[in-house]
């Protein structure tokens, strides 16, 4: 569907009353879903392969979820199997809303066998290795499977345990805390709440004496760049008194670093200048660049940040962490990792046409390519890639879809408040005619209200 009346969507013209009743909603979707054909370029032939190919997809979260329903109508011949250990699915974006105290975790919930499409065969079991050479997976309790085609859709490692002296005990105590704390596998997940209490705890805290807090974003590909800024912003309006909670404003009895570990907080020039523009608005916060967290010592509530001018020691009242990454050690393990760079250990994908660059009947989406963008909406723009790609690789022809480097970071620059991060390898990509850079209230209700809602029924379905 494309975008009929610009006017539609003007601020001006559409109050929060009647989009939340629902009137705006369904242009709303509609937007998105032609959202998804552009990032993509894709020509959404809808790329049919009547073979009876043995198609076996690694993983069921976003990616291989998505990419199972998208290939069940792609190839509507073929025995595919998704081998994934999860029996629930996390929504990991709606940890942000139940740290602001707007979800409960059960909200992000979903039993994997609700989401496993018709005629998708899933067998709940744990990759251990891969032989590409002899079109074989290796299976915790099944062994040997042999495919035709492989999808890798087995997400990034949060990886806590390379931080010196930080063990996933810490989370939750000494001030510790961290957003993005789950466990994909068993479907646990702290990191929302903890964050939650944690706020709680530093409002607390600043009434009794100045607070210092610091929040650290790992070196390399960042997972959800969007994640620790929306949680030092909506923080830091729950420290003014302007979150749920509403309690007294003791924003000026704190001061705030931010040590982020590459030369920019999010890669893109454009949106990366705007943000910076957003948070040197906080008269208290100070940022650190080229700095990442190398070590902690949760006893003294202190930190060694290592910079390129050498470590620096910082202590600390509050200490929230984004992880660096790590691809699965199955992969990282295998032929199919790259071997050299800062993206070593990930499938080595061609970044168009998510094609193994050695082995042609070997395809990655989301987290697990060795690409930079690791977000929701990438995946979900590589999902469209995939369907199109598999079936023509199936039949021989051209793999004419191509991935644009699409991915989104949905900024929330305050309660009600957000700003729409969309880019790809050429620049801003914004999906609706509004300038970018502006945070607004539509796209927080959009997020808040609607997404959940369409990431389980819609995207989880191959339908967007
Ligand atoms: C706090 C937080 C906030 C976020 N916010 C946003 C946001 O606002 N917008 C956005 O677009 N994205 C966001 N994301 C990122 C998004 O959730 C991920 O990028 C996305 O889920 C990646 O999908 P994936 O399929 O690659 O991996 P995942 O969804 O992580 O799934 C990986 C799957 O692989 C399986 N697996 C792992 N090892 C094996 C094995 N050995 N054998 C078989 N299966 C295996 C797992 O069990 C799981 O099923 C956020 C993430 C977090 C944590």
């Amino acid at each position: 569907m494309k975008i009929s009346s610009k006017k539609t969507l003007k601020d001006s013209s559409l109050s929060r009353r009647d989009f939340l009743k629902g009137a705006a909603t369904a242009p709303l979707l509609g937007l998105v879903a032609s959202q998804s054909a552009d990032a993509a370029e894709s020509k959404l032939t809808a790329s049919i392969s009547n073979k009876a190919a043995k198609i076996i997809i690694v993983g069921a979260g976003t990616g291989g979820i998505d990419a199972a329903a998208r290939l069940r109508r792609a190839a509507p011949k073929a025995k595919i199997t998704v081998v994934a250990p999860n029996g629930v699915h996390l929504y990991q974006s709606g940890q942000v809303f139940v740290a602001a105290g707007l979800y409960t975790q059960a909200d992000n919930r979903r039993d994997t066998s609700e989401l496993i499409p018709d005629g998708v065969e899933w067998l709940q079991d744990r990759v251990t290795a891969f032989d590409p050479d002899n079109n074989s997976v290796i299976t915790e309790k099944r062994g040997k499977i042999s495919y035709d085609v492989l999808v890798v859709a087995m997400g990034a490692e949060h990886d806590f345990a390379s931080i010196e002296g930080l063990k996933i005990d810490d989370f939750g105590r000494n001030g510790i805390a961290s957003v993005y704390l789950n466990d994909i596998d068993s479907g646990k997940v702290a990191g929302g709440e903890q964050v939650r209490q944690w706020f709680e705890q530093i409002a607390q805290a600043a009434q009794e004496k100045e607070q210092t807090i610091l929040f650290t974003i790992p070196k390399g590909d960042v997972k959800a760049e969007n994640a620790t800024l929306d949680i030092l912003m909506l923080g830091m309006d729950i420290l003014r008194g302007k979150g749920p909670g509403q309690g007294p404003d003791v924003s000026d009895r704190v001061s705030v670093t931010l040590s982020v570990g590459n030369d920019h907080i999010i890669a893109s020039n454009a949106f990366d200048s705007t943000v910076r523009k957003i948070l040197q608005k906080e008269k208290r916060l100070q940022i650190i660049f080229d700095s990442h967290l190398s070590r902690v010592d949760p006893t003294k509530k202190t930190v060694t940040l290592q910079g390129k001018n050498g470590e620096r020691s910082l202590r600390y009242d509050f200490l929230h962490i984004a992880p660096p990454i790590k691809a699965p050690d199955p992969v990282a393990s295998s032929k199919l990792a790259l071997a050299e760079g800062v993206r070593k250990g990930f499938v080595e994908v061609d970044p168009v046409t998510l094609q193994h660059k050695r082995y042609p009947n070997v395809f990655a989406l989301g987290d697990v390519a060795a690409l930079p963008a690791k977000s929701g909406a990438a995946t979900r723009d590589m999902a469209i890639v995939i369907q199109d790609n598999v079936a023509n690789a199936l039949e021989g022809r051209k793999l004419s879809t191509r991935y644009t480097g699409y991915t989104a970071a949905p900024f929330k620059t305050r309660f009600g408040r957000e700003m729409l991060i969309e880019y790809d390898r050429k620049g801003p990509s914004p999906t609706f005619p509004l300038d970018p850079t502006v945070p607004r209230w539509i796209w927080w209700e959009v997020d808040l209200h609607l997404l959940r809602w369409v990431y389980f029924d819609l995207i989880m379905h191959g339908m967007l």
